[in-house]
């Protein structure tokens, strides 16, 4: 057993499921993850949801300086117990999504990577946080829910394919780093996760007029599944069939595709015509 795993039994600590705590004790996995994470000493990391700190620990020694986000206050004694030995360390107790994160990282180094055996329970909005909220951040790394990362790696039409598919593929490159079945956890969730790298983008993987149009547009295509772009068009725009149909065909599109058929290409095409016609 890793000596983590065993002061935290000596602490008499129970995990909170509420909180999402999973934690990983696995050293080897552990070595895997920040090398995947590819951390460096040139580089400074943002870790959220530290828990008993083994993760941190693997991040103190590979990258120039760690900060590490957790909510859970019992936890912050025992983390500062764990890891008194890590100088390059900064632990921050609070909520990772009510936190004012440009303030909490402005004395990292930018841009700062984001590591992290994230908690469940906020998944979708913590990316979208971290790669719409202004951060400078070079790439997440990221524990995730399989199915989730088959949703930020699927492809169109696939199954998961929908808004996180394209938040992540317009901004970052993701890929699949390493498979971890729920055992490797303690205790093990419910289901098997993945941990995905997903290196940001120097430009947008589709230009457009208006980025947040796009997402807009991309978010109504899967308004109503199994409805075509036509009619999610006209309820999200709350606008009239003839005029819909204009912005279709104006961007080549036939009339009866289904929205999660979409292209990114495509639907930055379609973006591009419906802010023309909305700003006309
Ligand atoms: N990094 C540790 C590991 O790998 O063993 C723990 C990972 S555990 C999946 C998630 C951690 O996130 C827990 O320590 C939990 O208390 C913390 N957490 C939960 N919600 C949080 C939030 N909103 N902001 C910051 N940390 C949070």
């Amino acid at each position: 057993m890793s000596k983590t795993k065993d002061r935290i039994r000596e602490s008499n600590l129970r995990y909170k499921q509420s909180l999402g705590q999973n934690f990983l004790y696995d050293e080897n996995l552990l070595a895997e993850l920040t090398a995947e994470a590819g951390v460096t000493k040139d580089e400074d990391v943002l870790e959220i949801g530290p828990g008993c700190g083994s993760l941190t620990r693997h991040l103190c020694d590979a990258a120039n300086r760690v900060l590490a986000v957790e909510l859970d206050e019992r936890l912050i004694p025992l983390l500062q117990a764990f890891l008194d030995e890590k100088k390059n360390l900064t632990v921050v107790q609070g909520d990772v999504m009510a936190l004012n994160l440009g303030e909490v990282t402005k004395d990292l180094k930018k841009p700062f990577a984001v590591v992290a055996n994230i908690p469940y329970y906020i998944t979708t909005p913590l990316i979208k946080l971290l790669l719409t909220g202004g951060l400078p951040v070079s790439r997440l790394a990221l524990m995730v829910q399989q199915e989730v990362a088959d949703k930020i790696l699927a492809s169109p039409g696939e199954e998961g394919w929908g808004p996180l598919s394209i938040l992540c593929q317009v901004l970052c490159e993701p890929r699949l780093a390493v498979r971890v079945p729920a055992e490797m956890f303690t205790p093990p969730p419910k289901v098997d996760s993945a941990f995905v790298v997903l290196p940001l983008r120097e430009t947008p993987a589709v230009e457009v007029r208006n980025r947040e149009m796009f997402f807009r547009v991309a978010n109504a295509a899967f308004a109503m599944r199994r409805k075509t772009m036509l009619n999610n068009l006209c309820a999200t725009f709350r606008t009239e069939r003839a005029r819909a149909a204009g912005w279709m065909e104006a961007a080549g599109l036939d009339e009866k595709v289904r929205g999660e058929r979409l292209t990114l290409e495509e639907l930055a095409r379609l973006a591009d015509v419906v802010t023309e016609g909305v700003t006309e």
